[in-house]
């Protein structure tokens, strides 16, 4: 985490809370992993309530895949992955959505996730898939969406007297919340939170975090014309790689703790197909 990011972040949050009539309903909390101070208006439990309604409504109409060796690969991946995580009391659950043409994932606030085929090809190996669910797996654990949500109703001064109503009426929020919880775009200072805390979590479970530079590559190869929904909120781009490279040391020595030996020295990065999931 770079330190004009935590500051960048740090100071409103500060002013927010200070300044605000919403004081009883804010907190400033402290993100896994990086150690950003976040503002948020909603509780662990309720990240989790939104999540799962929201999830339901996204799932609705979705041609799921019930069996097979694909979907047990992204339920294994899940497993591992929401075992080594900073979030007690998230529910976690994911599907996998039968969309050759749709390359995208996402993780709901509380832990519920989807994995659509389409992005299984991308992902190539476990390993991979790894990557990008611990990514997301990440946003869902830093609670970049209701951290959103909070911000976007205090910018908007008829959502933040609606945030204050809430206390009265938590239906209110959580229809409210549910609503930008799906339309939102991630800000780009979550997308390289989540890319650092997705690296340490799939490395703690024992994936070879070398993979994560390989698959951005391969993502940000799908762009151009036929951009994938997944890349138009998830921008691409040189940083990404090397902030990823910057951690890699650290993401490699909790993957040799994880597995209990040394990472295999790499040939040409790590070869797709050649990570180290099991
Ligand atoms: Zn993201």
């Amino acid at each position: 985490m770079k330190a004009r990011s935590l500051s960048s972040v740090f100071r409103p949050c500060r002013a927010w809370v200070a300044g605000i009539a919403l004081l009883s309903l804010a907190s400033c909390v402290t993100t896994p992993i990086t150690g950003r101070s976040a503002w948020n208006s909603f509780s662990p439990a309720e990240d989790v309530q939104l999540g799962a309604e929201a999830y339901e409504e996204q799932l609705k109409g979705a041609k799921l895949v019930t069996s097979g060796a694909q979907k047990e690969m992204v339920e294994r991946v899940m497993k591992r992955i929401s075992a080594v995580t900073d979030a007690p009391g998230f529910q976690w659950e994911v599907r996998l959505i039968d969309e050759p043409k749709t390359v995208n994932a996402f993780c709901m606030p509380g832990g519920k996730m989807a994995v659509y085929t389409g992005i299984l090809p991308v992902a190539q190996t476990e390993t991979g898939l790894a990557v990008v669910m611990g990514h997301e797996i990440a946003h869902a654990v830093a609670r970049h969406g209701t951290e959103r949500v909070s911000q976007e109703m205090l910018l908007q001064t008829g959502l933040g007297l609606a945030l204050q109503n809430a206390k009265e009426s938590t239906q209110a929020l959580a229809l409210v919340g549910k609503e930008l919880l799906v339309s939102l775009p991630w800000g780009r200072m979550q997308e390289s939170e989540a890319d650092h805390i997705g690296l340490m979590y799939m490395a703690r479970a024992g994936y070879d975090p070398r993979e994560a530079v390989e698959f951005w590559k391969r993502m940000g190869a799908l762009g151009g014309s036929g951009t994938p929904q997944f890349l138009s909120t998830h921008p691409s781009d040189e940083t990404r790689a090397s902030q990823l490279k910057k951690l890699m040391p650290k993401a490699l020595a909790e993957y040799e703790k994880a597995t209990g030996k040394a990472a295999a020295p790499p040939t040409k990065g790590v070869a797709p197909g050649t990570g180290g999931g099991k």
